[in-house]
């Protein structure tokens, strides 16, 4: 478990690429999530990314929001989600409670909706949120937010009625046990098909993330990665749902010029140069919908439509 800490968050907690900012790849992109969301002003985009470290307090909550990993966070959740899977019914913390949760992250602010739809996919039963101690902590804010995540892939029919998650505010709604089952009955607490899918999910966000500082090289997202991982296992029903909430497709009418333009600014990959006198192609798996392709393609060729809107991106 994480070191015991009795303090919520740090700059070091967060990892900034600056150079996988989509506003350093092109000056006159619109993006300021990340600025939008930071409760504390330590996010500046002013001649490109830069976090102050004194105003940093480490809610993650500019992980959450970052289209391109840019901003991502360093904890290893594949470790914390294999820890909570030993647990019948876990309890999942920041690195305060860690005398009272049986996983910690840094702070709850960084669980995306990725996050949280791989920790209902992956665990049974019920899975507590420890949020006993954020009443004193600057973080708090970030509660509303995970909230409003939560809601929103229960809203849309993402959730996993064979793990619910509920928030506990107060240490009398936590009931914690270390009751770490031993390695056999872990592997009977699940079912096959359940167990399998953990594991890719394990094995797929155990790997080493590399930070690559040149403009054009392309990596897709941890949080992207999570979700390619958790839905690869689910049922065609869910599966067609996560499309729905998550992907997006991108087109290309007749005033392309094939200048492969976006295929060289998309930072994922999804856009590819197949020969130079066609459209690039799209890989809807590598998307995250950050809208910078058609935000940068000057002949307005390129058209983004989400699951619930045309062009809905960015
Ligand atoms: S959210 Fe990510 S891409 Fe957008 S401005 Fe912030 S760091 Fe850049
Ligand atoms: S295809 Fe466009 S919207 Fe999708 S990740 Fe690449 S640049 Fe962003």
């Amino acid at each position: 478990m994480a070191e015991s800490r009795n303090v919520t968050g740090s700059k070091d907690d967060l990892l900034a690429d600056a150079s996988r900012c989509m506003l350093m790849r092109f000056s006159e992109s619109s993006c300021r999530l990340c600025f939008d969301i930071c409760p504390h002003g330590a996010v500046s985009l002013d001649g490109g990314l830069s976090i102050n470290p004194q105003q940093c307090r480490g809610c993650l909550l500019c992980t959450a929001v970052c289209p391109v990993g840019a901003l991502e966070q360093s904890s290893d959740f594949s470790a914390c989600l294999a820890r909570l899977s030993k647990v019948p019914e876990p309890i999942l913390g920041c690195v305060r409670t860690n005398e009272c949760s049986n996983g910690t992250v840094a702070c709850l602010g960084g669980l995306s909706e990725e996050h949280l739809l791989a920790l209902c996919h992956t665990l049974t039963g019920r899975l507590t949120l420890n949020l006993s101690l954020c009443g004193d902590c600057p973080n708090n804010p970030m509660i509303t937010r995970l909230r409003q995540r939560l809601d929103a892939i229960s809203e849309a029919g993402l959730s996993d009625s064979r793990c619910h998650i509920n928030f506990a505010e107060s240490a009398q709604d936590i009931h914690y046990r270390d009751e770490s089952v031993d390695r056999r009955s872990f592997f009977k607490s699940f079912s096959n098909a359940l167990f399998k899918n953990a594991a890719v999910i394990l094995s797929a966000t155990n790997e080493q993330t590399e930070r690559r500082t040149e403009y054009a090289g392309k990596r897709l997202p941890i949080r992207r990665k999570l979700l390619n991982s958790t839905r690869n296992k689910l049922s065609q029903e869910l599966v067609v749902r996560i499309r729905k909430h998550f992907d997006s497709c991108v087109s290309f009418d007749d005033t392309c010029t094939r200048c492969q333009g976006c295929a060289a600014i998309c930072p994922t990959g999804a856009l590819q140069t197949e020969l130079s006198d066609i459209p690039p192609t799209f890989d809807q798996l590598l998307c995250t919908c950050c809208g910078l392709c058609r935000e940068f393609c000057m002949d307005g060729a390129l058209r983004i439509s989400t699951g619930n809107s045309e062009d809905g991106a960015g």
